[in-house]
């Protein structure tokens, strides 16, 4: 039975001429799909509003071909196909009860119109970025007639949101796109009534809502999404100006790095104190984000009235069924999402979206798969399941909920592989609940049973009598520094100074006063395992290829704080460089320009360039007579990669177990329009 204290989240709340049946919001997210891959979307955002979210929304949708972002995926609402498109997604959405709104977009200097290749329209000419990527080229400034023909876009746009059948229509003014750089004292540097003081400069924000509000003429709700920020006073006495004006403020902060922070930095409900402050402001409901997980705060964030609605994008794609658990009374299962930011770096590339925790996400079209409803196998059968880290953990869940009867077998006393070493380091603690959810819901079954302790050899197989083996025994980190950088490992190397990254995972002490990282990984794990031993004592040097450290967290939007948190740390971080030697007390560093090595004086290397998959029982067993119906190799031992990469290969395993399958045929099923 649900819990009394959250009845709060099941009020329905009018939002101008229409009405959210719940609390639970799913604000614009991006997803890596955009206009080319409308029935993906459609199959997304309805099971979304299944699971109970009462409002769900697009990704940030064009309102015309000045605006693209074909560097990325985006949706568009250009014309009748864009129309047809989007009835996909609000028919899904509807079906199930829920409000649909669209976020349309005006690009401004953050985009390059790679595809339309007509020149950005920007406040001023000013050198484009595309979203944080340095690109050539200038923004073309907007004169009285580019700000004209603006509104007349938006507004066609907005007619055209309704006929597709949206509930909710915004106006989007953050995020560093056109609307917020006329906002912005700093970028707006405009001498006409667009531009100067305050009043003017939220005056096309104003037009647009007006505009808005005007072709809806009643169908729709307007909604606005705003920046409020405490460190940033003007943007309260902006907000203000404009406080009565829309039906619904979606707000958020000023900086990204909070507002889709990482969870190696910011927690829960990190907004909260910003959005209160303008909420006071208005009479108008208020949403906000927050990576909000757990039922007992965002009831009691609603209760104090620092916002109206609970907004989430990534605690919606973590699980799409979170309002629906917390409705019935299930709130300990939540699958919580973990601050990982895989969504988004996804997204970021340019590719569908996927997330760690919830596998089933961005395939609900192309594989038909359901984050809560798992297909019964055809027959039972008797699996094996060794390796009880994120594949094999995923594996035996959705074995036994598909009616397999499971064992589970892991070497180590506690389940979870590397979640559970790697959530010991800084910041990693979320990781945990890739483990403790999955171990919850085998909880459940009769059918799963767990054998904690139990190192499976080849010699075992036959006592216990299975059917199916599937081997999920992980990778562990190499030694002999090969990798990206080094293919063929360093010219000379002194074993003694070689420290692996697993003894330190493994909470072993090292002996070495000053530590140098070899990071040709270029993820989280350099920056993580050099925070770990300076907290333990230790001179800490960071070595990179790149011109970064924690490149490619970029994407996950950690890199900045990443970086920041060495810097403080007081770890020596040097880029540019490959490890050629480590020898008699020092590492040889070679520049990739053809510049002079340098040499770093160090009593330990620790290579962390590439891990080694753990298969040995897969091939022995593959040697032997085994007399098993299959058996298959999933995640880091198949493939070392992402933890999402080993849930999502567990969790194909579970779905695949018996089948053969047509890899061209499942895998290469697109969106095509010809
Ligand atoms: P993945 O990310 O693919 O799930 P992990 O490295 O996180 O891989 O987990 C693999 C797990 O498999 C580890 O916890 C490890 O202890 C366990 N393991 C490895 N070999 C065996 C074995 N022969 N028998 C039982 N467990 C094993
Ligand atoms: Fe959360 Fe990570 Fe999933 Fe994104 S990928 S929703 S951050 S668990």
């Amino acid at each position: 039975m649900r819990d009394s204290r959250h009845d709060i989240l099941f009020e329905p709340l009018r939002l101008g001429p229409v009405t959210a049946p719940n609390r639970f919001y799913q604000v614009p997210h991006c997803t890596g799909m955009g206009w080319r891959r409308p029935r993906s979307l459609a199959a997304m955002r309805g099971v979304k509003a299944e699971g109970g979210w009462g409002v769900v929304n697009t990704e940030y949708c064009s309102i015309h071909p000045t605006s693209d972002n074909d560097y990325y995926a985006y949706c568009a609402l250009w014309d009748d196909s864009d129309i047809r498109a989007h009835r996909l997604m609000t028919d899904a959405v509807h079906a199930h009860g829920a409000l649909a709104g669209v976020e349309l977009w005006a690009g401004g200097g953050m985009i390059v119109n790679h595809a339309t290749r007509l020149p950005p329209m920007g406040l001023r000419s000013l050198p484009q970025t595309d979203d944080g990527e340095v690109q050539p080229g200038q923004t073309r400034p907007m004169d009285l007639t580019d700000i004209a023909d603006l509104r007349r876009w938006h507004r066609d746009a907005a007619l055209r949101a309704v006929e597709a059948g949206f509930d909710i229509v915004y106006v989007y003014a953050t995020h560093g796109y056109l609307l917020s750089q006329f906002l912005d004292a700093r970028t707006n540097t405009r001498t006409d009534a667009y531009g100067g003081p305050l009043e003017n400069r939220v005056r096309l924000v104003r037009e647009l809502i007006e505009d808005t509000r005007e072709a809806l003429s009643g169908r729709a709700a307007v909604a606005c999404r705003f920046s409020v920020g405490l460190e940033d006073a003007e943007s309260y006495d902006a907000f203000g100006l404009l406080a009565d004006l829309p039906d619904l403020w979606d707000l958020t902060v000023p900086d990204y790095d909070i507002e889709m922070s990482n969870s190696r930095f910011v927690r829960q409900g990190a907004l909260t104190e910003s959005v209160a402050r303008a909420k006071a402001l208005t009479d108008r409901p208020v949403v906000a984000v927050g990576r909000f997980t757990d039922p007992d705060m965002m009831a009691q964030v609603i209760r104090s009235g620092a916002q109206d609605m609970i907004g989430a994008a990534r605690p919606s794609i973590a699980d799409p069924f979170l309002p629906l658990k917390i409705r019935e009374g299930r709130s300990a299962d939540i699958r919580e999402c973990i601050g990982c930011n895989i969504c988004y770096a996804h997204d970021s590339q340019g590719v569908p979206i996927r997330c760690t925790q919830n596998p089933t996400m961005g395939d609900e079209w192309r594989l038909g798969w359901h984050p809560e409803r798992l297909a019964a196998a055809p027959s039972a059968a008797r699996v094996l399941v060794v390796g009880g880290g994120p594949a094999g953990l995923e594996a035996a869940r959705v074995l036994g909920a598909r009616g397999h009867e499971v064992m589970l077998a892991e070497a180590r006393r506690v389940m979870g592989g590397r979640v559970t070493r790697e959530s010991a380091l800084p910041g990693l603690s979320e990781w945990a609940r890739v483990r403790d959810w999955r171990l919850g819901q085998i909880a459940k079954m009769d059918n799963v049973t767990l054998y904690p302790e139990s190192r499976i050899g080849p010699d075992d197989l036959p006592a216990m009598s299975v059917d199916h083996l599937i081997v999920a025994t992980g990778a562990h980190w190499a030694d002999d520094t090969v990798g990206r950088n080094n293919p063929y490992g360093l010219h000379e190397m002194d074993r003694d100074m070689i420290v692996s990254a697993d003894d330190v995972l493994a909470g072993h002490m090292v002996e070495a006063e000053h530590i140098a990282i070899y990071d040709d990984d270029h993820y989280y794990h350099g920056s993580v395992l050099a925070l770990a031993l300076r907290r333990a004592g230790h001179d800490v040097m960071l070595v990179t290829p790149a011109g970064r450290v924690c490149e490619w967290g970029t994407f996950t939007q950690e890199q900045y704080a990443s970086t920041a948190a060495l810097i403080a740390a007081g770890v020596r971080i040097v880029t540019n460089r490959v490890m050629t030697q480590a020898a008699g007390g020092a590492a040889r560093l070679a520049c990739p320009f053809g510049g002079a090595d340098i040499t770093l004086a160090c009593d330990a290397v620790l290579p962390l360039t590439r891990r080694i998959p753990d298969r040995t029982l897969y091939d022995a067993v593959r040697a032997t007579d085994h007399g098993l119906q299959s058996i298959s190799l999933i995640g880091d031992a198949e493939a070392p990669g992402l933890i999402a990469a080993a849930v999502y290969s567990g969790h194909r395993a579970g779905m695949e177990l018996g089948e053969t399958v047509d890899l061209a045929a499942r895998y290469g099923r697109r969106e095509t329009s010809v």
